[in-house]
């Protein structure tokens, strides 16, 4: 077989993760990013810094590479439409369209009767005057939205003007769930029903940003398999091609519910590196490079633990590991406030 160069727009840890997968699998890596401080670039092949809008920095990319993904979802879809004219994009350019846009993702859900927060477009000011049915509800942008960025919890109408909106954004207002939990479902789809998917994972999030995730979820068998079939369920209806997940609530009563999809390996998903016989990213550098599905199989139990801001120095500088223990260090070059900078991964 000739040799398999796989381009991955998109230059942080997800991208890194990825790179060390192909390695494993002896395929080369070329990142494109639009940050020339991505952390991927110690890790991949080749780096390449551009605009995602950059026609001939594009150009070049493509040449290099014998098929390509992304590892973020926010690229702009004519980049993708344009790539995928000259070498093939997994998962397709539409499908990331669709799931970039919060109120398509969710139009598109509940038109396979999987049930999702209730929603309203906003696109004024003006439009939540009449919303009051949705409070205590969560304001998110409809684009461009991470780890709780964008996104504004509001109580009750009068709370509005104290919060600096900008209403030149489209906004869509969700009816906050009391969350029991929430867990992830990730799956990777090779083709026509076949595909590997983990069970579901549990995650703990602070301040809308993801904390803690571990196997096994503490929920019930009903639930487990509902948030499993659900996931299969969008990946077929997407005719997906690489490493999904899915973000689900749990309520008080045990109702299910999906937040979000993320089209592309996941943060929930890390502990997979350890847990697992093949990892996420692995799953997807086989998917998009149409390499041998290997059938999943667990060996431990793990919970992993997002290092953010200030929280790496500790183990930057203590690397007195145990051997359940793995630590992995993003090598970002700045620590920010909110910034993930690595995780711990603990094997059960
Ligand atoms: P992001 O794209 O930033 O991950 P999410 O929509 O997943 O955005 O929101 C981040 C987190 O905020 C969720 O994991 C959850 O903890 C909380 N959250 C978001 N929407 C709701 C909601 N409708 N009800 C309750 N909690 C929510
Ligand atoms: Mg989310």
């Amino acid at each position: 077989m000739s040799e398999i160069i796989l381009g991955i727009l998109g230059g942080g840890q997800l991208g890194s993760m990825l790179s060390v997968a192909a390695k494993k699998l002896n395929i080369k890596t070329v990142i494109y990013s639009d940050d020339q401080d991505s952390p991927a670039q110690n890790f991949c092949d080749e780096f390449i810094f551009g605009e995602y809008k950059d026609t001939n920095q594009i150009l070049n990319f493509i040449k290099k590479v014998t098929v390509v993904t992304y590892e973020f979802e926010n690229i702009p879809f004519e980049t993708l439409n344009e790539i995928n004219k000259l070498k093939t994009v997994f998962p397709k350019p539409s499908i990331n369209r669709l799931i970039q846009h919060r109120l398509a993702e969710k139009d598109f859900v509940n038109k396979l009767n999987i049930r999702t927060t209730r929603y309203v477009s906003v696109e004024k000011k003006s439009d939540l005057d009449s919303l009051d049915d949705f409070l205590p509800g969560i304001l998110k942008t409809t684009t461009m939205g991470y780890d709780g960025k964008g996104q504004y919890i509001i109580k009750n109408l009068d709370e509005i003007n104290n919060l600096k909106i900008d209403f030149s954004k489209e906004y869509i207002l969700e009816k906050l769930v009391k969350l029991k939990k929430e867990i992830s479902v990730i799956i990777t789809r090779f083709s026509n029903n076949k595909y590997e998917i983990y069970e579901p994972i549990e995650n703990t999030h602070e301040d809308q940003i993801l904390r803690k995730s571990k196997i096994p979820a503490d929920i019930n068998i009903k639930l487990i398999e509902q948030s499993k079939e659900w996931s299969i369920q969008i990946s077929e209806e997407l005719k997906y091609i690489g490493t999904l997940c899915v973000e689900f609530f749990i309520d008080r009563n045990d109702n299910l519910y999906v937040n979000e999809i993320a089209p592309r390996v996941h943060n929930s998903g890390h502990l997979t590196i350890n847990a697992f016989n093949v990892s996420q990213f692995e799953n997807h550098v086989r998917a998009v490079c149409s390499l041998e599905q290997i059938p999943l199989k667990k060996l431990h139990n793990a919970e992993m633990i997002n290092l953010i801001g200030e929280q790496i120095k500790t183990y930057r500088e203590n690397s007195d590991l145990k051997d359940n223990q793995f630590f992995f260090d993003y090598l970002k070059r700045e620590i920010k406030d909110k910034r993930k900078m690595g995780h711990l991964t603990i094997l059960r």
